[in-house]
């Protein structure tokens, strides 16, 4: 039986359970919008606005953080065709490219995945609410340590 480590005949890891999986094997349907060796794109079933696209690399990568860095160009080169074409499309003046990662951000289906989602004005989406450190020293010792981590 396929578990989590089958692989598409793509040669992606893929997981059976999964929707995005079972989508990208062909065993649902989707409204396709591109589609090349790594990537499928389609419209997102419940659409904050007409046009809202799911740009999905084809392996079963849950999260940001499982995606391998090789396919980063790749990603990113369908990412911005497709925002083109369903800007260009909807005629939308703007556009987010949102990516959820863990529950608390509001990933619900863990396959790695980008909205792309038209925007217009005054269409009455809520912007982000603005926060505040209590000084620029507690910003710049945040920054600090998570510069350690990447070391960079
Ligand atoms: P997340 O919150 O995980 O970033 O977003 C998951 C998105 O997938 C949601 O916007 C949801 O509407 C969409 N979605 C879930 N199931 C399906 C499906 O079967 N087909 C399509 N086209 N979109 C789906
Ligand atoms: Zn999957």
């Amino acid at each position: 039986m396929a578990g989590p480590q089958a692989k598409h005949n793509t040669g992606y890891p893929t997981d059976p359970a999964c929707i995005f999986c079972k989508i990208i094997a062909g065993e649902l349907p989707c409204a396709r919008v591109y589609e090349d060796g790594s990537i499928l794109a389609f419209l997102d079933i419940s659409p904050i606005a007409k046009g809202h696209t799911l740009v999905v690399p084809k392996g079963h990568f849950p999260t940001l953080l499982d995606l391998p860095e090789s396919g980063g160009e790749a990603l990113f080169k369908a990412l911005r065709l497709v925002a083109g074409a369903v800007k260009a499309e909807t005629g939308a003046g703007g556009f987010n490219c949102v990516q959820n990662n863990f529950t608390p951000a509001g990933q619900v289906v863990f396959h790695s995945h980008i909205h792309i989602i038209p925007r217009f004005d005054n269409d009455g989406l809520p912007g982000w609410p603005g926060g505040r450190y209590a000084d620029t020293d507690e910003m710049q010792q945040l920054a600090r340590s998570i510069s350690a981590r990447t070391g960079k």
